[in-house]
């Protein structure tokens, strides 16, 4: 936490040295980057900016690959919007903390915590990740629009950045280019060590490349519930960090609760729910099982499925990232794929894609329950 916050403060103030390196530039390219960028961009473009395009560049082990950008208006962007979402959960969990032993909590605090947590959780799990990302069901507008808030509630930036930042990492898994590889820095650098728990769980948040909305971003940039929820992203986050334990507090407790509320079942909540997803691109590419082979360094890992409601069987994810669900084994636990199965039974969702199931066979390899059927009626 504290070598993300050095790193950023260090990044910020040195941001300008950077863009005045940047060389070889397509004024082409430049153009077409800055219009999408200024589509997608929180804060107001200079005319100054620099883009470096890596469409023209020659590829070489520091350069990142085909849909990842290297400074310009979107990298200062992600810089200021993650050191605002960082700085105040981490202070406020800091307060949280202080506030807890200081003078004390009760159901009232973590009983907010807790439902907020699994509504930050399922936008997470169900809206950012197999809605926004991976179209693993289909919806209508309002039922979007209320996902859309149940993800932006989990305040980790704008839907459509993370649903375009995702894609990249299915698409490069683990290669230079990754998002957020454990193998390789944003510019294509090797890690070792810690540095490679530190860049896939949090690092990559804070260096000056970005997912080029030029390639992942189709489907997504005109997309009107996706960008509903990239312009009203500080609104939800308001909403949930602020306005919903103050109601809990008041509801249940009293004004004098309002502080102690706000500041865990707010911000502490919103930054354990980041963590433990953060987790899944960290711990689940370093720690766990793997029933299938060819997706790189993703694993199934237990823990964080428990801590995610599902998104835990990651190497199954890999194998099949559109399914809405991530357990393909009956007895693989994902609450989220439970959520939108109910959805689906009430006529919320449709089109739901579903991964199969699989069994082992007599040789102990995994193979699809369906083919075995099929293997038997066959045979
Ligand atoms: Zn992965
Ligand atoms: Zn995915």
């Amino acid at each position: 936490m504290i070598i993300s916050l050095h790193k950023y403060i260090c990044l910020f103030l040195f941001d300008h040295v950077g863009r005045t390196m940047n060389s070889n530039i397509d004024e082409k390219k430049i153009a077409a980057n800055k219009a999408v960028d200024n589509q997608a961009s929180l804060f107001t473009a200079k005319s100054s900016d620099n883009e470096r395009s890596l469409y023209g560049n020659k590829i070489d082990p520091q350069t990142p690959v085909f849909g990842s950008k290297i400074g310009g208006i979107a990298a200062r962007a992600k810089l200021r919007e993650h050191a605002i979402l960082s700085t105040t959960k981490i202070g406020g969990s800091i307060a949280a903390i202080y506030w807890a032993i200081a003078y004390g909590s009760g159901w009232v605090e973590w009983s907010a915590f807790l439902v907020g947590y699994f509504l930050s959780m399922v936008g997470c799990i169900v809206g950012y990740h197999r809605y926004f990302s991976h179209r693993a069901f289909e919806t209508s507008k309002p039922m979007g629009i209320f996902i859309a808030i149940l993800t932006q509630s989990a305040a980790q930036g704008s839907a459509l950045h993370w649903a375009a930042n995702h894609r990249r990492h299915h698409a490069m898994t683990d290669k230079v280019g990754d998002a957020h590889s454990p193998h390789f820095d944003g510019y294509g650098k090797p890690l070792k060590g810690f540095m490679k728990f530190h860049h896939s769980h949090v690092g990559w948040l804070f260096d000056r490349t970005t997912t080029d909305l030029s390639i992942y971003g189709k489907g997504l940039v005109d997309d009107e519930i996706v960008m509903f929820a990239h312009r009203t992203r500080w609104f939800w986050y308001f909403v949930s960090a602020i306005v919903f334990p103050t109601l809990w507090a008041l509801a249940f407790a009293g004004p004098e609760a309002i502080i102690g509320t706000i500041l865990i079942a707010g911000l502490l909540r919103i930054f354990a729910v980041l963590t433990v997803l953060q987790s899944v691109n960290s711990i689940c590419h370093l720690f766990g099982s793997q029933r299938f082979h060819g997706h790189g360094t993703a694993k199934n890992n237990f823990l964080i499925n428990i801590l995610t409601m599902g998104d835990g069987w990651h190497n199954n994810h890999h194998q099949h990232p559109r399914s809405a669900t991530s357990g393909v084994v009956w007895w693989e636990f994902d609450l989220c794929a439970g959520i939108i199965r109910l959805w689906e039974k009430m006529g919320l969702v449709w089109n739901v894609k579903w991964a199969p199931r699989y069994i082992k066979d007599e040789k102990g390899e995994w193979v699809q329950e369906k083919s075995k059927k099929v293997a038997k009626q066959t045979a």
